[in-house]
């Protein structure tokens, strides 16, 4: 029996059930190997007949007098006595008419199943049999229950899996002998045997440790390797000076954070080096993360050299040229600042690819379109990536590539990946993180609303709008459906205007727009000519506009946690308090979810609990990382992810060939592909 051969040469397994392993993604038998139970049930515990409790429970007793019947059309009793030597009990299975036949009378059996009191009487139910001399695998034993398909149960796939059994002893170890003998890991052939048939729930959770350290340690391993083969690059090194600092932070009207502070001094000493910087800066919703990158971009600038940086939206990359034309104005620097993006005019994107390949355009700022093919940016040196869980590793590469060497990459994200996972997935970067929101920030109060409350909300938000204010209203995708989602955002807009805020300006932007007329509202709710902007979520990364403070999010159960929490980012931004209603279409009960947004403010305790409701998967979700597929680690194990993080230090230490390892090397080398921001 081999890996590769196909679950077909299991017997009890025809074409019938192979389509059906088929369905959960198993025609091979390492397929079938790998793939590993949901959870399990302890039938372990043997219980005398005359001690049962109600509940699940295992004997060992002789059945006797097997007897099926029809009670009525449609239900079939099979009723049978088992007896130990401390008395006996009524076995009783419901629809299941091959179980008469099945049993062999006068024999001794395992029996597993739910004790309890029916029809008058105690009775185990529905349970599984097996005979004591057999090597048990759904009774007397810690039984694994997995994900299961129509037409295929979990006592099929474990009759699969127990044929496979002897392959599975013989499987080889994956990890290095000294790294499994100094973090005393259980052995792999162990390891697979143990999770799907378990001796006990002490070499269980043996097994779980050694596969969730492998999963860990692998994907720990490919962004380290990434790293080093980075820092095997040269980049140009950016000297510091300290009048450009001095005069960008005293002509700043704020002071910066601690956090700025910090990670602005970070970033400078990385770029000191002639080593690639590869930083990723993480803070939540407006924690001021333009500044810093602007004052990274200025120390280069200031040496004559190029800056480039990618936003995802056209909305934000426009904003994004204004803000920084504004901070870096006062260093005199002779630098235009460009504007790249798709909805330019050809001879304007022509102009500005001119001006940026012949050096004389510095700082150039735009979307996906700067890594078009006919963009140039010979002198670059530093790159600045805003949102960057917004881009697919290959979009960053390229525009590294444009380069024609190793630049300084600067990664911004308003995605506040907890802790443990942002040092598990980003291993090669190194993090800093902007842990404070300026000082003047005055809260975002968040309510949830009932379609009755409306009135009343309105009322509120009239008051707010009167002094000066301006209002997002932000209209959910209608199942990914343009058209539908269109029509929905004009409706609101309709109402809006024509009735509940009439007395004030209301524009509205979809992404069905043309990018012109999107610019167009856009600048006027900047400029303060409408005073209500409707929308989809477009607006949600980035946009900065301080005098908006109030939100309303329509129908809001269409949205995720880390999506409302971006999106209420927009508001709150100034001096003034924000306030964000999260409006429901119905008067079922809020989720979870939305009381967490009503309770907190602080993205990363979001993130965590988005962790704990939905599961990293959620979370690979938004960063393009659906394939890390942990499936039995926790990522909120920071022991588990230290010790794994030692062991791939080591493992690179003592120059370890990794080809030596070739299920190891496989795994590592599919991470490298997926995890690479390089
Ligand atoms: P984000 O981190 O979400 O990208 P921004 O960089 O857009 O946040 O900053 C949000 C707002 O906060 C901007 O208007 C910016 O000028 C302002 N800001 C940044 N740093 C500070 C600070 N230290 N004190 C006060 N306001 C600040
Ligand atoms: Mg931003």
């Amino acid at each position: 029996m081999e890996l590769d051969d196909d679950i077909r040469s299991l017997k009890g397994v025809g074409e019938a059930s192979a389509r059906q392993f088929g369905l959960l993604g198993i025609t091979t038998i390492g397929q079938l190997i790998d793939y590993y139970p949901r959870k399990y049930e302890d039938y372990s515990v043997i219980s005398d007949i005359n001690r049962l409790k109600p509940g699940p429970v295992t004997i060992r007793a002789i059945i006797q007098n097997a007897k099926g019947r029809y009670a009525r059309r449609g239900l079939h009793i099979t009723e049978a006595v088992a007896s130990d030597p401390t008395g006996s009990v009524r076995l009783v299975w419901f629809n299941q008419p091959y179980r008469a036949t099945a049993i062999k009378s006068g024999q001794e059996y395992f029996i597993s199943g739910n004790f309890e009191f029916t029809h008058k009487q105690f009775a185990i139910m529905n349970s599984s049999t097996e005979l004591v001399n057999e090597f048990p695998i759904n009774t007397a034993r810690i039984v694994p229950i997995y994900r299961e398909t129509k037409g295929l149960s979990s006592r099929q796939i474990r009759s699969a899996l127990k044929q496979v059994v002897p392959l599975i002893t013989t499987l080889p170890e994956t990890l290095p002998k000294w790294l499994v003998d100094n973090d005393q890991l259980m052995n792999w052939a162990d390891a697979i045997e143990q999770i799907h048939f378990p001796s006990s729930s002490q070499s269980l959770s043996e097994a779980q440790e050694r596969l969730a350290f492998e999963e860990v340690f692998s994907l720990i391993l490919a962004s380290l390797l990434n790293k080093y083969e980075v820092m095997n690059e040269k980049a140009p090194v950016v000297p510091f000076d300290e009048t450009v600092a001095k005069t960008f932070v005293g002509n700043l009207p704020f002071k910066l954070t601690d956090s700025q502070r910090k990670t602005i001094w970070q970033i400078y000493l990385d770029i000191q080096k002639d080593r690639p910087m590869n930083r990723l800066v993480e803070g939540d919703v407006g924690s001021g993360k333009t500044v810093v990158a602007a004052m990274a971009a200025a120390m280069v600038l200031h040496r004559g050299h190029q800056v480039a940086l990618m936003a995802p939206t056209e909305i934000l990359a426009r904003q994004h040229a204004d803000t920084l034309t504004k901070l870096l104005k006062p260093l005199g620097l002779d630098t235009t600042i460009g504007l790249l993006t798709g909805s330019m005019k050809p001879k304007q994107k022509l102009l500005a690819h001119k001006a940026m390949a012949d050096g004389h355009m510095r700082f150039m700022v735009g979307t996906q379109a700067l890594i078009q093919d006919q963009v140039d940016i010979k002198a670059l040196e530093l790159i600045i990536i805003d949102e960057q869980h917004r881009f697919g590793v290959d979009q960053r590469k390229t525009l590294i590539a444009k380069a024609g060497h190793m630049p300084h990459v600067l990664n911004l994200t308003a995605t506040p990946i907890p802790r443990s996972l942002a040092l598990t997935l980003y291993g090669e970067l190194d993090v800093s993180i902007l842990e404070e929101k300026p000082a003047d920030r005055q809260p975002i109060t968040t309510e949830i609303c009932s379609p009755n409350s409306r009135a009343q909300i309105y009322q509120k938000i009239d008051q707010e709008l009167a002094t000066g204010h301006q209002m997002f209203v932000v209209c959910p995708l209608i199942s990914d459906s343009d058209i539908l989602t269109v029509q929905s955002v004009e409706k609101v807009f309709d109402q809006l205007a024509k009735q509940d805020f009439k007395k004030y300006k209301v524009g509205l932007l979809h992404g069905r727009m043309r990018a012109d007329d999107k610019n167009q509202v856009m600048q006027a709710f900047i400029d303060h000519k409408l005073d209500i902007l409707v929308s989809t979520t477009v607006i949600e990364v980035g946009v900065d506009i301080p005098n908006v403070t109030v939100m309303i999010i329509e129908d809001a159960e269409r949205f995720g946690l880390a999506q409302i929490h971006q999106l209420r980012g927009r508001i709150g931004r100034g001096r003034d308090p924000g306030y964000c209603y999260l409006m429901l279409s119905d008067s079922h009960a809020p989720s979870p979810r939305l009381r967490a947004l009503e309770r907190s403010n602080d993205g990363f305790k979001l993130a965590e609990l988005d962790l704990q409701l939905r599961g990293p998967g959620a979370i690979y979700g938004t960063l393009q990382h659906g394939q890390l597929d942990l499936r039995v680690a926790k990522l909120s194990d920071i022991k588990l992810i230290a010790r794994a993080r030692s062991a791939a230090q080591s493992f690179i230490d003592r120059k370890v060939k990794l080809l030596q390892y070739a299920a190891l090397a496989k795994r590592v080398k599919h991470l490298r592909a997926l995890t690479n921001l390089n």
